[in-house]
């Protein structure tokens, strides 16, 4: 049994990243936070794509719940190890700076820094020790560019872009990967306040883009053939360049 677990993979992107995972033949663990009703809806797609899963609730942000499930999952399962790991969890609290609450820039830095922090620090052990894994980390456009209105989400996914880099040269040797996927703007709950009408002038190919356009490029980084890529990120984004 190939594992791989995709963290927010209830609704979203995180979503559509499992259907593909599953479809390259892993038994997916869905982990959400409080949408079960979503994350079981992931589960059955993963199983119409002939693959398994299970759900896995633990909220990414929380380093004992994270340890707790993967310790657990880890010990009922001493047959098998997670080889890949989507870390795609994640929040946008937008505002000024002038008007940032400590809780909207702790929230943001804790679900996308820390998260990854927390279960990439656990998931990571097994793969060293099996000497390969997969981990493909959600970053975005405002990690690169920057966005007005998004000091705190920039500052968590361009910190996430840096220790993406960083990790890939600690564990190159033991052929673990780790790269970053850079979305722009994807149709997603996240995105639903967004005037589409309006932002698509700003991106060449003139529309928003689809989960799946990610998850192709998340599969490939999950695969087998992407052995010698790491540290990278790439954009997924209509053309949309900083
Ligand atoms: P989404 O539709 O809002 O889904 C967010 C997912 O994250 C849900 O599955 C949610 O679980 C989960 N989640 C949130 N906080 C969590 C926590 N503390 N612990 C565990 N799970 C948590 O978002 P999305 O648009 O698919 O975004 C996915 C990732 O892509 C994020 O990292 C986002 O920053 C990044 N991204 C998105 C876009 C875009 O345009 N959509 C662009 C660039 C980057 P529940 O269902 O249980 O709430």
């Amino acid at each position: 049994m190939k594992v791989a677990l995709v963290t927010g993979g209830s609704r979203g992107i995180g979503r559509a990243c499992s259907v593909k995972l599953a479809e390259m033949g892993y038994y997916v663990l869905v982990n959400y936070q409080s949408n079960e009703t979503e994350a079981n809806n992931t589960l059955s797609l993963i199983r119409e794509k002939g693959s398994d899963g299970e759900i896995l609730r633990f909220d990414v942000s929380k380093k004992e719940e994270v340890e707790a499930a993967i310790e657990q999952w880890q010990a009922a399962h001493p047959d098998t190890y997670i080889e890949v790991l989507v870390n795609n969890a994640g929040v946008r609290r937008d505002n000024l700076m002038v008007w940032m609450t400590d809780e909207d820039w702790n929230k943001v830095l804790d679900t996308s820094l820390n998260g990854f922090m927390y279960i990439t620090r656990v998931v990571l052990k097994n793969m060293l020790v099996k000497k390969y894994g997969r981990i493909v980390n959600m970053a975005s456009l405002s990690g690169l560019k920057g966005l007005p209105g998004q000091t705190n989400y920039s500052a968590a996914k361009g910190a996430i872009i840096a220790a993406t880099k960083a990790l890939a040269q600690e564990v190159a040797k033991k052929h673990v990967t780790v790269n970053a996927v850079a979305p722009g703007f994807i149709r997603t709950d996240m995105t639903q306040d967004l005037d589409e009408s309006q932002l698509k002038a700003l991106i060449p190919m003139g529309h928003f883009g689809n989960p799946e356009d990610v998850s192709e490029v998340v599969g490939f980084l999950a695969s087998k053939g992407a052995c010698y890529v790491t540290g990278q990120v790439v954009s997924v984004n209509g053309g949309l360049y900083t």
